[in-house]
């Protein structure tokens, strides 16, 4: 007997036939044979909503309030997914983040997973139940609080808990039919992949692309979980995350290839104004963002002027996070010497992901040319190994996605089908 993991999407799960839907496709895979364990996303929208309405009593919701508030999303998409199941005549059982042992530390809103200690899961198991476990939360035994993992945390759940419970693969059901060259709603003639190493889709994830929870994928890579990303809408096979490293038959796959094009509308630039170019000073200005806990992206630094000797830093941070990294500057401003701050959040960002980077030079001069023959500019630069990323004007993103996915001939002779939701 094999046993499944699979997970289910909010768009998967937006209304009640939609739930009996996904609750026959969890019994067909019971009939044939398997244990099966499923991890569930809040209805549609319904994380957003809660969000909005956090935001409609307090401008800046308590952190283990909004938690508390957050979670009760996931109870009910498990509690009317375990009754749809009863109901076709399959014993089925719902529990908490904190009833399957999903032990975290206890950082509210983007909490870590330490511990998974299955154990009311295996029993119900063993007593032939189909386990259905809400997503995208935990508990923290330091402060006996309930946290949650982060936006698209659910994804987290389900790889966390194949990996505790030892199970034969992990499939993450969505609104696609798997992963893409690009996100379908940006690419239409994106080309669904077969299969992608687990290191192209890190750095997809990194660079936007939220099919898969960026924290997913690393779990899965480090507890060699086998992801299946597939739609829950059709029975078609869907994209495997596999790792070269350990997945049999799997060595001669890794080809030198473009994986893929991600955009992430998310961030937002940051410019400290005539700098004095002297040694130490951007160790001055990262040290005083970094304090306010901020994740810094890209950054670029001006030639001086030679007639003022002082220069301008750029950097890119999470949107949400500009706020208190400006106040942060501002006050340090008289130590610091720079002359003025610039805040932009009008801006795009377009990754290049693929292992062809690693051997061949010619990738970046043809991405600056498709962005050029589209007549779109081009504001910052960053690379890695497998990656070039460039920051462009927030409405030319998606034209720049569209005119290097032509260029790098990942163009499907299809419209990429988007099955549900609603893309928020
Ligand atoms: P779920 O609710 O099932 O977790 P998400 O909305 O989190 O679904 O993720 C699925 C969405 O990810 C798709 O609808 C698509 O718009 C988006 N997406 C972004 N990049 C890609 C990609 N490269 N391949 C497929 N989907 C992508
Ligand atoms: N419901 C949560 C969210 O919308 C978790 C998830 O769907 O993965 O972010
Ligand atoms: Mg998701």
């Amino acid at each position: 007997m094999s046993l499944i993991v699979q997970k289910y999407g909010g768009s998967s799960v937006a209304d009640a036939e939609s739930i009996k839907r996904v609750a026959k496709r969890i019994v067909e895979a019971r009939k044939a044979g398997n244990d099966v364990v499923v991890a569930v996303s809040a209805m549609g929208d319904t994380t957003d909503d809660l969000l909005d309405l956090a935001h409609e009593v307090a401008p800046i919701p308590a952190p283990r309030e909004l938690d508390m508030l957050l979670t009760s999303g996931e109870r009910i998409s498990m509690a009317l997914l375990a009754m749809a199941i009863k109901s076709q005549g399959y014993d089925a059982r719902s529990f908490t983040g904190s009833q399957a042992g999903m032990i975290t530390d206890a950082t509210h809103g983007a909490a870590r997973i330490v511990e998974v200690t299955p154990v009311r899961l295996r029993e119900a198991l063993d007593e032939g139940a189909i386990v259905i476990v809400a997503g995208f939360q935990g508990f923290s035994r330091d402060t006996r609080d309930i946290t949650t993992l982060g936006r698209g945390g659910s994804d987290t759940t389900a790889v966390a808990l194949a990996a505790a419970l030892e199970a034969d693969v992990c499939e993450i059901y969505t609104d696609v039919d798997g992963i893409f060259t690009s996100d379908p709603r940006v690419v239409p003639n994106a080309k669904k992949i077969a299969r992608i190493t687990s290191e192209e889709m890190l750095e997809l994830a990194a660079s936007g692309a939220k099919v898969l929870h960026i924290r997913a994928v690393e779990y899965a890579r480090r507890h060699k979980v086998k992801l299946h990303v597939r739609s829950s809408f059709t029975h078609d096979e869907g994209t495997i995350v596999y790792d070269p490293a350990w997945a049999e038959g799997e060595e001669n796959m890794e080809e030198a290839i473009i994986a893929g094009v991600a955009t992430d509308l998310s961030e937002a630039k940051i410019t400290v104004v005539g700098v004095p170019d002297v040694p130490g000073v951007a160790a001055k200005i990262f040290t005083t963002v970094a304090k306010t806990n901020a994740n810094v992206d890209m950054i670029v630094q001006n030639v001086s002027a030679a007639t003022t000797g002082r220069t301008d830093i750029s950097f890119t941070l999470p949107k949400g996070e500009g706020e208190r990294a400006l106040t942060a500057l501002s006050n340090e401003k008289a130590s610091l010497g720079f002359e003025g701050l610039q805040y932009d959040d009008q801006i795009g960002k377009l990754s290049l992901v693929g292992n062809a980077m690693r051997s061949n030079a010619g990738v970046s001069a043809r991405l600056f040319e498709a962005l050029f023959e589209a007549g779109i500019n081009i504001e910052m630069i960053s690379t890695s190994e497998i990656r070039i990323s460039v920051v462009t004007r927030a409405d030319t993103v998606s034209a720049a996605a569209r005119a290097v996915h032509t260029a790098f001939e990942l163009d499907g002779d299809a419209e990429a089908v988007v099955h549900g939701g609603t893309g928020r």
